[in-house]
């Protein structure tokens, strides 16, 4: 399973919240601390960020660890909201630059730890299209885009019934917005001074961390942090 993070804020530098961090998702592509399934994260990785109201992305199908040329190029790539991710490939999924979240739809950046079986999400043929890859999260992404990010809720649900076995924590942000859900992995916040971090781990032993519980939607926004259950056959 992947492992995500997601920044809401003042504008920050890329590494500081992704290379820098003593267990960040630099580290936690060889040496994840809370991963129950799979070992570590060395399919790919890719980081998405708002530059006013344009969403970029820079993504790839190699170990981040092995990346120079990011490492040089982060500490000036600096943004108020920020998705990041780094990626531990499904048994037959492929393995590509495409198959990296952050997916986009243009306006919405978003990350997927977990599995779905692509059967149950019953996408139309023109959904399909729409999605970046062939990989299950690259699907459930373009699912996610064609319902509305309004509707985050609702659809993780709907899938979550279609599918009891999957794993559904997904991370996205428009650029004022951060949205996320816990289905089946972790999902731990951090409240700082200059804004909110969630991420699919800790990036250090700060004490003000807080783990998430199991099945439920996160916001957070101008108003601040909400947690609102899902509902779903458990
Ligand atoms: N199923 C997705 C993939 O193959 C995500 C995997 C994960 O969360 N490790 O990329």
């Amino acid at each position: 399973m992947c492992r995500h993070l997601g920044w809401l804020g003042a504008p920050v530098s890329v590494s500081s919240l992704v290379l820098d961090p003593p267990n960040g998702l630099l580290v936690q592509s060889y040496a994840p601390r809370r991963q129950k399934h799979g070992l570590m994260n060395a399919d790919g990785w890719g980081v998405g960020f708002f530059d006013g109201d344009v969403a970029r992305r820079w993504r790839s199908a190699a170990p981040l660890w092995g990346d120079a040329s990011f490492a040089s190029v982060a500490p000036a790539l600096r943004s108020g909201c920020v998705v990041a991710a780094v990626r531990s490939a499904s048994i037959g999924m492929p393995i590509e630059p495409s198959a990296a979240a952050p997916f986009t739809d243009g306006r919405w950046l978003l990350s997927h730890n977990g599995l779905v079986d692509r059967g149950a999400l019953a996408l139309t043929a023109d959904v399909l299209r729409r999605a970046e890859s062939t990989c299950d999260s690259a699907q459930l992404a373009a699912l996610i885009f064609d319902r509305g990010l309004d509707a985050l809720a609702d659809t993780i649900v709907e899938v979550g019934n279609a599918d009891p076995d999957a794993r559904l924590n997904v991370l996205a942000a428009d650029g004022s917005r951060l949205l996320a859900t816990t289905w089946g992995d972790t999902l731990s916040l951090l409240r700082r001074d200059d804004g909110v971090v969630l991420a699919s781990e800790p990036y250090d032993d700060d004490p003000r961390w807080q783990d998430l519980p199991d099945r439920h939607l996160v916001e957070v926004g101008a108003a601040g942090v909400e947690l609102i259950p899902l509902k779903g056959s458990a």
